[in-house]
């Protein structure tokens, strides 16, 4: 074994480590690096991107869940060369802290306040300190069309309408639905405030998480959640438009994103960049994002907030990644087959192949875990306790006993997600038992 990979596999052993773009990854393919932009880029350097994860990888491309470019299939020998070409290319890269704006910040005219210039000062505060979780993560929300409500975050900055005044919530810990609040302040106290919410991270030691800063006092957060869907067309300030198109199940190859990159070349779009809930978002004047948007349909992407595609999360599985136990991607098609109906848009499914969730780590109303040679279903996050575990070459009746069960008992103007937490585990428990053949 190489130094790289023997280092590598010892950063790795850490839960929940991440893999950077100078410490990639082993996964089931090869090494996997991570890209994250702190700016959107243009579509030739993501072409750019497409052709070296080719000649240094295997060209299989995901969109994490938070956003984040990852290139797979990558060689000890050849990871250093890629990093190397990647930086090369002057890109935008994020370094450090993960603090998250929503893909449209500075842009929406629909937002409360630009999130961009606290988040760059909290960058800048947080530059040198030691000693946080790998993925601590700080989102600054401006409060617009795309918001990060479900992201998960350790801190939460969320802007809102105070009289004639903007001042920012400080959430802690979970999605913004599960957060608790800290306090509102003025922006600049805000930032002081999150840098020291970070310190007494650090000093709580190296595995503390926003959530370990929560007291009884914090009362949960009563905000709104969610825009729209990131899909589609948005149109922003005078002809210009913003344009989300989603990877089904979060991955793509280089064949299928590099001529997306040329065809936005041609069609002067100006910039994209990879987005949250495994999307891309480009930007240019509004017929030229309308021509990216049939082109992406044409091309297998997703384009409709309505596609059932997009409405499940299915990490990378096996043969892909090493800890995975069953192919994800086999069960979701399965899924489509079976469960399309129920998929209204009330939740994502989330099929993974193993209880870390990478795919989608908040919970959900229905969940497909691979564990040995056994799927667990699940009401929750993918390391939640199972309702039910089936053999693996049970699951077509498996899903079907479910969707006939949801079909009968969902009420006039029920949605799925209701419905399922109306049945409840046991339920669901019982149609999966007498389901089975
Ligand atoms: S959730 Fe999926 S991608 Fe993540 S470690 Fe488990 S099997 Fe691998």
């Amino acid at each position: 074994m190489s130094l790289l990979a023997a280092e590598t596999d010892k950063r790795d052993l850490r839960r929940g480590a991440c893999p950077a773009l100078s410490a990639p990854m082993q996964t089931g393919d090869g090494l996997l690096a991570r890209i994250s932009f702190a700016e959107p880029i243009r579509p030739a350097q993501l072409w750019t991107i497409c052709r070296l994860s080719k000649t240094h990888g295997n060209g299989v491309i995901n969109i994490s869940a938070r956003g984040n470019l990852q290139v797979r299939g990558l060689t000890a020998e050849t990871a250093g060369k890629f990093e190397g070409d990647i930086r090369s290319l002057n890109l935008p890269l994020r370094e450090g802290l993960a603090v998250e704006v929503p893909p449209l910040a500075g842009l929406d005219p629909a937002e409360i306040a630009d999130p961009r210039p606290l988040a760059d000062a909290i960058r800048a505060g947080a530059r040198g300190l030691e000693g946080l979780a790998p993925k601590t993560t700080v989102v600054v929300d401006g409060s617009g069309r795309m918001r990060l409500s479900k992201l998960l975050a350790d801190i939460r900055l969320v802007a809102a309408r105070l009289d004639d005044k903007v001042g920012w919530q400080i959430l802690l810990g979970d999605t913004q639905a599960g957060s608790r609040v800290h306090g509102t302040f003025p922006a600049q106290q805000a930032v002081d405030e999150v840098l020291s919410l970070l310190q007494r991270l650090t000093s709580l030691g190296p595995t503390s998480r926003g959530r370990d800063l929560v007291t009884d006092a914090m009362p949960p957060c009563a905000m709104m959640e969610d825009g729209p869907s990131s899909l589609g067309l948005t149109l922003l300030e005078g002809d210009e438009a913003a344009v989300g198109i989603g990877l089904p199940f979060g991955q793509t190859t280089a064949m299928q994103l590099a001529p997306l990159c040329t065809e936005a070349e041609t069609q002067h779009i100006r910039a994209v960049r990879p987005a949250f809930g495994h999307a891309l978002i480009l930007f240019g004047d509004r017929s030229a994002c309308e021509t990216i948007l049939v082109f992406a349909g044409r091309s297998g992407f997703i384009t409709e907030s309505t596609d059932p595609r997009g409405m499940i999360a299915a990490c990378p599985g096996s043969p892909s990644c090493a800890s995975a136990a069953i192919d994800t991607h086999g069960l979701a098609h399965l899924a489509l087959e079976h469960l399309e109906d129920l998929l209204d848009g009330s939740f994502n499914l989330h099929v993974t192949g193993c209880a870390k969730g990478c795919a989608h780590p908040q919970a959900t109303s229905l969940a497909l875990c691979g564990g040995g040679s056994d799927i667990s279903f699940i009401v929750g996050k993918a390391s939640d306790p199972s309702f039910a575990s089936i053999p693996a070459a049970e699951s077509a009746n498996a899903l079907r006993s479910i969707a006939a069960l949801v079909r009968k008992e969902r009420l006039k103007d029920e949605t799925s997600a209701a419905c399922i937490a109306r049945l409840g585990r046991e339920q669901l428990a019982l149609s999966l038992t007498s389901g089975r053949t």
